[in-house]
């Protein structure tokens, strides 16, 4: 296990595998490493030949000072752990390796996928942070697949169409959400809740699991299916910022459901920290044919 702190020492590793032909996976982190995170590095060694991780807390993507500035770091833990599961190289870029101080690209989309829920509670800033580090990550180490976790479902959507819209040549793989025994979505903000927060926490799977409980007994008006789960929210003292069933494909609000391709998704402040979380509504809609990923030109 390496780690790495620039990107010329980054690619002068990948190189040398890729050299040999070796396919790349890729599994960009912000740290504070869970089982979540470590279920996408294993996904990413079951699939390649050489496995990368990055741990960088992107501060453009952040709209909340507080959040940046108390979010969790443990980078020793993380590269134990991140070696367990199967990573080769670990990517820990400072700020200023990413950003350097001339820097002035932004990678933004438009339409419904930012503009509703996650881009409309955190503020556009959000996503076109994401999408910017994301490019520039997907530039920097040039895997043939990354790893996203449906955990962060409309961060994935948005990812999706960015690879398409942009023709990055790297297949994108989402990873279901790996959860506690007691259902709550790991994040590495569970590390800032207290046991009263921990316990309030689980109001947000439960009240999902309502609601898709709902779904499974045939109700099909989202009203009703968002009334039930926002109960169990107010049972377990939870006000959240969003409760809503979506489409999955364009994160726009559904009134009526089909039998597949929906998503009831929730964001809420829980003590200091604000979760996320989301289950699916029947079968996830069949997706079209993924490109192959294409680094013919790379290898050769
Ligand atoms: P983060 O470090 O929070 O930016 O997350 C890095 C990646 O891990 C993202 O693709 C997340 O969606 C994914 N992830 C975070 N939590 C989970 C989880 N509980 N299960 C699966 N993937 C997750």
């Amino acid at each position: 296990m390496t780690v790495v702190r620039t990107v010329s020492e980054l690619r002068a590793l990948i190189g040398s595998s890729r050299a040999r032909r070796h396919t790349v996976g890729f599994v960009p982190t912000m740290g504070a490493l869970h089982d979540g995170h470590l279920e996408l590095a294993r996904r990413a060694a079951a699939g390649n030949d050489l496995v990368v991780l990055s741990i960088f807390v992107n501060p453009t993507q952040f709209n909340d000072h507080a959040d940046l500035a108390g979010y969790p770091r443990t980078e020793a833990a993380d590269v134990d752990a991140a070696s367990a599961a199967g990573v080769d190289l670990v990517f820990a870029p400072s700020a200023g390796e990413v950003y350097p101080p001339a820097f002035r690209a932004t990678v933004m989309l438009t339409g419904p996928i930012v503009d509703g829920f996650e881009g409309a509670n955190r503020g556009p800033a959000h996503f076109h942070g994401v999408t910017t580090v994301v490019t520039k990550l997907l530039n920097m180490v040039g895997p043939n697949r990354a790893y996203f976790g449906q955990k962060d479902a409309q961060q994935l959507r948005v990812v999706r169409a960015l690879v398409s819209d942009l023709n990055l040549p790297v297949e994108i793989v989402g990873v279901p959400t790996v959860r506690d025994a007691d259902g709550l979505a790991l994040s590495s903000r569970n590390a800032l809740l207290d046991s009263a927060d921990r316990a309030t926490a689980l109001g947000l799977s439960r009240a999902l699991a309502v609601g898709r409980r709902s779904f499974d007994h045939g109700e099909r008006s989202a009203e009703a299916i968002v009334a039930a789960a926002a109960a169990v929210l107010t049972s377990f003292g939870v006000t959240p910022e969003y409760l809503a069933v979506v489409d999955a494909d364009t994160f726009v609000s559904l009134a009526h459901l089909e039998s597949t391709g929906a998503l009831l998704i929730v964001a809420a402040p829980v003590g200091s920290v604000r979760l996320i979380d989301n289950f699916a509504l029947g079968a996830p809609r069949p997706a079209g044919p993924s490109p192959a990923p294409d680094r013919k030109y790379l290898t050769t």
